[in-house]
């Protein structure tokens, strides 16, 4: 099998890496995963994950939600209650940034097309990039949603014609982060907004979780961001830091899945005792909630 075992720290290059966390993959395979921290810049990463397409087989079960719109289950239905909740909370979240009603977005992962539909139906010109089919076949048929492959954004990456590029809960998935952060920085004009929400790997539940932790979500997950490392990463390519904002309700949902994987008889219950605890905790420190939300800017040349 093709790994991709990281020597340097893809961060800031340094050698001075080593194991932080063994991890295993509940979801899918059973496997165990190292992540590997950075002595230097405190960059968290997964070592040892399937490369290219060998990683399409961790993403085949059925319960990956963000694909598939037709699971059952207690956990599935709150999962789908707060994405219909945050779907018009992130779009408000849009249009006040942006200070605009209407403009181009591009979502990247876009999964079945939620946030992208909600955004053009709100008056946004919108394209929707998703790697998996069967979720553009969903979106297309449901939303009627320009939905295209990633290999798209090659075409259109140099046009830097794009308001907003939205990232939600995908940049932890993609292996070149390096193309990933070039392509959002070509996309957007000068004034653009490049948001990118991912989970927090220095949050309150996954301090309390460890291991067990939902969201670290090995292989699937290849990078662990936190406030500091993803600012850090931005910088790195040309971007400054405008905002972050707390994303509390995503602590109910990975503490269920994380009671589930410890095989809690209650999970629901347990999970939305931690959850709960997480959303208070994230009151006092906003950067401590389960997921973060973040607004960067081109920097200034
Ligand atoms: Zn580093």
């Amino acid at each position: 099998m093709n790994k991709i075992v990281h020597t340097v720290c893809p961060l800031c290059g340094s050698k001075d890496i080593k194991p932080f966390l063994s991890v295993t993959d509940f979801h899918a395979s059973g496997e165990s995963f190292i992540i590997a921290v950075c002595s230097c810049c405190g960059f968290l990463f997964t070592q040892g994950a399937p490369a290219g397409e060998e990683m399409d087989e961790y993403y085949k079960s059925v319960t990956y939600l963000p694909h598939n719109d037709q699971r059952r289950g207690l956990i599935a239905q709150l999962y789908y209650m707060v994405r219909r909740y945050m779907l018009g909370r992130k779009a408000q979240m849009i249009e006040k940034i942006s200070r605009l009603q209407t403009g181009k977005l591009i979502d990247i992962g876009a999964g079945t097309g939620h946030f992208a539909a909600a955004m053009q139906q709100r008056g946004w010109q919108v394209v929707a990039v998703e790697k998996n089919e069967s979720a553009r076949m969903i979106a297309r048929d449901k939303f009627g949603l320009d939905i295209r492959p990633p290999e798209s954004l090659d075409e259109c990456a140099h046009q830097s014609s794009y308001d907003v590029v939205t990232l939600w809960h995908v940049m932890e998935h993609l292996e070149d982060l390096n193309k990933a952060w070039t392509q959002a920085y070509d996309l957007l004009t000068p004034n653009g907004l490049l948001v990118v929400a991912v989970p927090n790997a220095a949050s309150y539940d996954a301090a309390r979780l460890k291991h067990y932790w939902a969201a670290y979500d090995v292989p699937r997950h290849l990078w662990h961001f936190t406030p500091d490392t993803i600012q850090q990463m931005a910088f790195k390519y040309g971007f400054l830091m405008t905002a972050r904002h707390p994303m509390p309700f995503d602590a109910f949902y990975i503490a269920m899945l994380s009671r589930r994987n410890q095989r809690y008889r209650f999970p629901v219950i347990s999970g939305f005792v931690i959850g709960f605890s997480a959303w208070l905790r994230s009151l006092v420190k906003r950067e401590k909630s389960s997921s973060m939300v973040y607004i960067f800017r081109k920097k200034a040349k």
